[in-house]
């Protein structure tokens, strides 16, 4: 059993898999790999990929799961994207060991083999341009038509080829393209492209080549260079698949093994994108402070919003692996969070919109240390001081004035329970005489509460507080979903997806007293304010003695009642 997940999980691509193993195929070994194009950070529907094929790999003995970039695309691709995808991997808690690949490791291997094609007359250097190629392509319902280079000798494609490579045309010049039909119902065999001429220096091979492989030509080779025995891609890739098997099994007598391609549904979010090229336009264009900006659902963004590996990885359980669509509701996602912070997440208290309240029965100067458990069912989690003093805080809208029926919190002349501490009851109010807005609240403690409620006295209320003179100050962030309608790329919304941002998506509370505890509080921590929802330190905007937490979910699903509300 895997070291990560309770149970077994099982879908239709491990029923394949164990059916594979029960018939010896690949002498019962699976290898599986990770395909990332380095030209962006992972986002969560990467993560479903990673926790399947590394899922798979822990889950078969003898199995393994390679980490490859197809770094095909040189303009696009950059080194600092590599290490990120690397700590994002890792982060989830998957390893590959010794098997890091690059495509680019195997581009001397993919022109050899391009020349076997050559020689077996099943490749031909075309020298239309772009747009004529474009227009001899045809559509989903015409044929297209044949390049009329299609028909050049092996001598002379092969020549031109190795020309190619030695940089004697310009870029665009020509192109190497398989020699398969024109008239496919499929346009990807309609003699798609194989090699293209561009002067770009590549991130791993520097100025070694002026020709690139496309990325179907590069793909199959790669898997079975690699011995991958399942090769698991997404849907947008079924097309693909006959050129997939066309290519290795014109290659067959080259290459060790023939990989079987399985197709699964992409995961798509509510509120939110998940195209790497959609999250560049939001972080190139500022719309986010960057890849790990928390509103975004990339790995680094939702790391650093305080969401842990393994509500990642129960979260990709839970919505398994099928070709039916796979659009998911943000709740699932917090939920998985919760569930996992609700029992492993020390408690701590802070107020995000203070107002003073003065303990007039409690002396100038007055500290009461108090021993508090830091998680009500987990002592794991141990225990912690807070401090009474005469001043403290609580939430502004804790107290009422005027309650509404059913307010259950502090009143004038009411009472209520400060959280792991006596019962208070108000006296009076202070307001400033301009604004008559409330500068603090005057009660009174019963020293003779401390964890028991006297008889006969009904206190429904329980508060969270801060010590005004023994506290830390915060910064404190908020968030809301960075979009404002389900599905910002569908059409059906209008406009372009930027018109969809929501301009409330983050709120910054610049002055919060938060326990003293929290002033050294370690990244990755998650802790959760009482009544407030659960946080995690910001680790890169936080400064010794000032921290900055972002709210990574709330206590309960602010998504229900959002729905509830708009019924
Ligand atoms: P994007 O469109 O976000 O750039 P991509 O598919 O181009 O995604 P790759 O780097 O090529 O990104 O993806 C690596 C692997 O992750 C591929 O096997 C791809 O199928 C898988 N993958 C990408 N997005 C998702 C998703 N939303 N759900 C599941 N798997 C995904
Ligand atoms: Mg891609």
């Amino acid at each position: 059993m895997s070291p990560h997940d309770e149970k077994k999980p099982t879908d239709f691509i491990r029923t394949i898999i164990e059916q594979d193993i029960a018939r010896n195929l690949n002498n019962g070994q699976v290898v599986t790999r990770f395909p990332p194009e380095p030209n962006g950070t992972l986002h969560i529907g990467h993560a479903k990929s990673i926790c399947l094929n590394f899922g798979i790999a822990e889950q078969y003995p003898g199995s393994r799961c390679h980490l490859r970039f197809d770094d095909t695309n040189p303009e696009k691709e950059e080194v600092a994207y590599i290490e990120a995808i690397k700590e994002d991997v890792r982060w989830l808690g998957f390893d590959w060991g010794d098997h890091l690949y690059f495509a680019s490791d195997y581009f001397e291997r993919l022109y050899q083999l391009a020349e076997v094609l050559i020689e077996k007359g099943k490749a031909y250097v075309c020298s239309l341009s772009a747009d004529q190629m474009r227009s001899y392509r045809g559509t989903l319902t015409e044929p297209g038509k044949e390049s009329p280079y299609r028909h050049r000798t092996v001598e002379e494609n092969l020549t031109m080829f190795r020309a190619m490579r030695a940089g004697t045309y310009p870029d665009g010049a020509h192109t190497l393209r398989a020699k398969i039909d024109m008239s496919s119902p499929n346009i990807n065999m309609r003699d798609p492209t194989l090699y293209r001429i561009r002067r770009v220096p590549h991130h791993q091979t520097k100025d070694l080549w002026c020709i690139y492989p496309t990325y179907d030509y590069t793909h199959c080779i790669s898997d079975a260079l690699e011995g991958i025995t399942h090769s698991l891609c997404t849907l947008e890739f079924e097309d693909h698949r006959p050129l997939y098997d066309w290519i290795l099994d014109e290659l067959k007598d080259e290459l060790p093994c023939h990989p079987r391609q399985i197709e699964f549904s992409r995961l798509e979010l509510d509120f939110t994108v998940m195209s790497k090229r959609v999250l560049t336009t939001l972080v190139t264009g500022h719309h986010v402070s960057g890849w790990d900006d928390p509103r975004l659902p990339t790995i680094a963004g939702i790391r650093r919003r305080g969401y842990t590996p393994a509500s990642i990885r129960h979260f990709c359980r839970l919505i398994g692996i099928t070709k039916a669509p796979n659009h998911v509701e943000m709740a699932l996602l917090e939920n998985c969070l919760r569930e996992d912070l609700e029992i492993n997440a020390p408690r701590a208290m802070a107020v995000l919109d203070p107002v003073r309240v003065i303990l007039d029965n409690l002396p100038e100067g007055y500290q009461e240390e108090i021993t508090v458990a830091n998680h009500p069912q987990n002592p794991g989690l141990g225990s912690r001081t807070i401090v009474l003093t005469r001043e403290i805080f609580i939430e502004r809208d804790d107290f009422e004035e005027t309650p509404p029926k059913g307010f259950k919190r502090l009143i004038p002349g009411g009472e209520v329970r400060l959280r792991h501490a006596y019962i208070i009851r108000c006296e009076s109010v202070l307001k400033d005489p301009k604004t008559q807005a409330v500068t603090a609240i005057v009660c009174h403690v019963d020293k003779d509460t401390m964890n028991r409620a006297p008889e006969g006295r009904k206190v429904k209320g329980v508060i969270h507080w801060v010590s005004a003179q023994r506290h830390c100050q915060a910064e404190i962030r908020l968030y809301e979903s960075l979009f404002l309608v389900p599905h910002p790329l569908d059409h059906k919304a209008g406009g372009s997806f930027l018109d969809h941002i929501n301009p409330d998506s983050l709120k910054i509370l610049n002055h919060c007293p938060v326990e003293e505890s929290l002033a050294q509080w370690q990244p990755g921590r998650p802790v959760q304010f009482e009544r407030l929802g659960y946080f995690a330190l910001d680790h890169r905007d936080s400064n010794p003695g000032r921290p900055v937490f972002n709210r990574s979910v709330s206590l309960r699903d602010s998504w229900a009642k959002e729905k509830t509300k708009s019924q």
